[in-house]
């Protein structure tokens, strides 16, 4: 089934509101296998809403309007469609008899232009509205389907998840299904090209990468008459892509990095302490997210100042004076400090340049050591990120948690 939406009202376009009841629509029908190809937005004008109808009429099956429904003269969608289609509006009792308890409820006087709300195209039947006046329309039309929703994204919504989707999930006997890799350290575009050929060849399932701060999600999508079917057509597709860069895979679907590490330590039984200086606490802000850290999560430690690395992780000041706090061997003493004194089994560490000042030719905004201490080792990486200094210290801890978690 094709969809598209038709948003009315002048201030859509005259860019006084973002059309995000689009944005609501398509990710519901996503969910049910619908596919959108077109949103329209359009102006509170007869004649203009009257064409983009026409258009819709010719190249969708279902056509979702949203706003247009009140009770003013310039709300007009109901009397555009009905016009066009030539489906007089007739009085439909029951919404009537819900706009009158409405005003009587709020108790508030119930004008004579609200009477126009309980009007609805011949053969059409209305869609409740728990949230105000104007009930929704739901029209066959042929073999299409019409469907108006009112304009206020709070009205609108819960209207499209009780009354819409169910019965569009129902016509459309379709559902879809996605599985979503997750890989570190690889590009977006070495990724694109070890699997190329399975992108291109594909329709169903189709596979979408998709490129954020560090790291790259693949997002596997099928269609199919229920989610078991939709499951095995995407299985053989994940194996193949596993095979071939399965070396950097690192999680499914929602699962965050930390959500990860936090469950390779519990699981393991090895507590951490984490030393940060330029992510100030984000680390251990991220890993006590999680329900059940304190299980594993002794202490994090944010020692911004060279006195602080001193003073709590004993960073030796010769260390300091002759390397500086953003520097390898600090990092190598603030991890195996802060494992020492707190006493468990990781200690990490974070030191680097945030930004946007603070940068050298030598030491460039950016440039980030990560380090991490256990019982057998100490390692220290070192990052040059890019970005602004909340960017930075985002891809310094999940560097460090990616660290953890190898
Ligand atoms: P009302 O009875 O409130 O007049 P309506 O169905 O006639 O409802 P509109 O008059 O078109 O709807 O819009 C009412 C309000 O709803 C707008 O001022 C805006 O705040 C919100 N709205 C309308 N369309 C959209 C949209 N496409 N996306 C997000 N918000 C919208
Ligand atoms: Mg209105």
């Amino acid at each position: 089934m094709r969809a598209e939406t038709i948003a009315v009202g002048s201030e859509l376009l005259l860019g006084q509101i973002s059309n995000t009841n689009a944005q609501i629509i398509s990710r519901a029908l996503q969910e049910i296998g619908v596919d959108v190809y077109y949103h329209t937005c359009v102006g509170d004008n007869e004649e203009r809403i009257k064409q983009v109808f026409k258009i819709a009429l010719e190249r969708s099956d279902v056509i979702i309007f949203t706003g247009g429904l009140g009770p003013t003269l310039d709300d007009l969608t109901k009397e555009t469609v009905s016009s066009f289609l030539n489906l007089p509006l007739q009085l439909d009792e029951p919404s009537l008899e819900r706009i009158k308890d409405y005003f009587k409820k709020k108790g508030k006087p119930m004008t004579q232009n609200n009477y126009k709300q309980a009007l609805l195209p011949e053969g059409s039947s209305p869609i409740l509205n728990r949230k105000g006046t104007a009930p929704g329309v739901l029209l066959k039309y042929g073999e299409k389907i019409i469907i108006m929703l009112p304009g206020p994204p709070f009205e609108m919504e819960p209207m499209l998840t009780e009354s819409v989707i169910p019965y569009l999930a129902k016509s459309s006997q379709n559902t879809i299904f996605s599985r979503v890799l997750k890989f570190y350290e690889i590009g977006e575009s070495l990724l694109e090209e070890k699997i190329k050929d399975l992108i291109v060849g594909q329709s169903n399932p189709t596979i979408a990468p998709l490129a954020k701060m560090g790291e790259v999600t693949l997002r596997i999508t099928a269609k199919a008459e229920d989610i078991e079917t939709a499951r095995n057509l995407i299985r053989p597709v994940e194996e193949e892509i596993v095979k071939r860069v399965g070396q950097y895979l690192y999680g499914f679907d929602n699962e965050s990095i930390e959500e990860i590490v936090a469950g390779l330590l519990l699981t393991s039984k090895k507590s951490i302490s984490i030393a940060e200086s330029c992510t100030g606490g984000l680390m251990a802000h991220k890993l006590t997210n999680i329900p059940g850290i304190s299980e594993v999560f002794e202490r994090g430690v944010v020692s911004y100042s060279n006195r602080a690395k001193q003073e709590l992780l004993n960073v030796k000041a010769e260390t300091l004076g002759e390397y500086g706090a953003v520097s390898e061997q600090t990092a190598m003493e603030m991890a195996q400090g802060i494992r020492i004194t707190a006493n468990t089994d990781i200690g990490v560490s974070i030191t680097g340049i945030a930004g946007p000042g603070g940068g050298s030719p030598e030491k460039p905004v950016g440039l980030v050591y990560i380090g991490y201490a256990d019982s057998k080792t100490v390692i220290v990486e070192k990052h040059l990120f890019t970005g602004d200094r909340m960017d930075i210290k985002q891809r310094s801890v999940d560097a460090a948690l990616h660290m953890v978690r190898r």
